[in-house]
């Protein structure tokens, strides 16, 4: 059966043609744990400590992870394995080029910017129907985790993204894939309803779009009281140009009447600042995703630095994506130093090369020489950045602080 793209992924595309970009493998491949390598620094004794050492510091550090996308988790050998259980297989993409293997769809993992690759973040999406879909979908990237010593998660959950799949399908399968992560892994995982900034094809029919997701919302509580007040936050992603955050102001006033509480959103990423003014003024964020476009405005810095509004930074995303020219010049350091609160994440893990959030702090460090205390501050910030009561934020703190210490790398 054919998959079909959404259609209003073809605007016209703004950037260069897509670069490949090898990155190295920034795990050791020593074999060694986590423990074995974080112990061995530990004897180090020293305030800074040398590159092996720092990468036995990120490996072993607790994060946050916070921007992550719920459809950019899918690798493409589970994407089959669902598309083969749901008869759709072969999967068909743009100008009808048949996919027959996992290999072949991960060949074509290379995107022009962010259009280009919503194209493929919306092939993966459509194929999931299944509670057991979406309950495999969820708890994959939760394993990842655990692996990475990541805690506590907070994953944007799009239902638009998934036309065949009803909320109800969808939510039953994303929370009992959380209860089994508690309870199997000790992780902690709360979703953001997150609206498709373009979804409907046109501003009025996104907007209309994310006001039918909160009917449905709406109704399903009726149905299954505590169904709300499982979202931590509500947050908007997709396409930047022509979706100006100000076009959900009424979708956010409406989203807090019915109870959800926070307001995170994508703003920045490939627009200038103004984007992030107007996400800031007109949806009362209190969080946002990637922003790192603020580096280009002086009275924006400054007033993020005084807000304290946090920013989830994904830098090899913007790499791949094309909205900065490397990791060297990615603006997370000069941010770091203004006293942002930035924290490092992985955006769409499983289209960029598969690189995790701890993979994209290896390679933000080793391109901007990040020093453990500033690696500690990241960790600080990731929990710091969280929608969580005050008194959990606290505790997660104490377990960075006391790695930090073991490292002799107190932020
Ligand atoms: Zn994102």
């Amino acid at each position: 059966m054919r998959l079909f793209f959404r259609s209003p992924y073809s605007q016209t595309a703004t950037y260069p043609n897509a670069k490949q970009v090898s990155l190295t493998t920034y795990r050791d491949a020593d074999g060694q744990t986590s423990a074995v390598k974080a112990s061995k620094a530990t004897e180090l004794n020293v305030p800074g400590l040398p590159k092996n050492a720092r990468h036995a510091l990120i490996d072993a550090i607790p994060l946050a992870s916070l921007h992550v996308h719920l459809g950019g988790t899918v690798s493409p050998e589970l994407l089959f394995q669902v598309a083969e259980r749901n008869k759709l297989l072969p999967l068909i993409g743009e100008a009808q080029k048949e996919y027959h293997s996992a290999g072949d769809l991960r060949k074509d993992y290379a995107f022009q910017g962010l259009n280009h690759f919503l194209k493929f973040y919306h092939l993966g999406t459509e194929a999931f129907r299944t509670e057991q879909d979406f309950y495999e979908l969820t708890f994959d990237y939760l394993k990842s985790c655990k692996k990475q010593n990541i805690p506590y998660v907070e994953i944007f959950f799009d239902p638009q993204s998934y036309p065949h799949a009803p909320l109800e399908t969808q939510i039953e399968g994303f929370q009992r894939a959380c209860t089994d992560a508690k309870k199997q892994l000790g992780i902690t995982t709360k979703p953001i309803l997150t609206f498709v900034r373009h979804d409907g094809f046109s501003p009025d029919k996104a907007v209309a779009s994310a006001m039918a997701l909160l009917d449905a919302l709406e109704a399903l509580e009726k149905k299954r009281p505590g169904t709300i007040k499982q979202f931590v936050a509500v947050g908007l992603g997709g396409i930047e140009d022509g979706y100006p955050p100000a076009l959900f102001k009424p979708v956010y006033q409406r989203a807090k009447t019915l109870g959800i509480q926070h307001a995170t959103a994508h703003a920045g990423e490939v627009l200038n600042s103004e984007d992030i003014w107007n996400a800031i003024n007109e949806l009362g964020l209190e969080r946002i995703n990637h922003g790192q476009n603020a580096i280009h405005e002086e009275k924006l810095m400054r007033y993020l630095s005084e807000t304290k509004i946090p920013l989830t930074l994904c830098p090899i995303s913007n790499l791949l994506l094309n909205n900065v020219t490397s990791l060297e010049n990615h603006p997370l350091r000069p941010m770091l130093d203004r006293g942002l609160v930035v924290s490092v994440h992985d955006c769409d893990p499983a289209f960029f090369n598969e690189k995790t959030v701890k993979d994209n702090l290896h390679a933000i460090a080793e391109a901007q020489d990040l020093s453990p205390k500033e690696i500690v501050q990241l960790a600080r910030n990731s929990f710091l950045s969280a929608f969580m009561p005050d008194t959990e934020k606290q505790q997660y703190l104490a377990d960075v602080d006391r790695l930090a210490k073991q490292f002799h790398a107190s932020a």
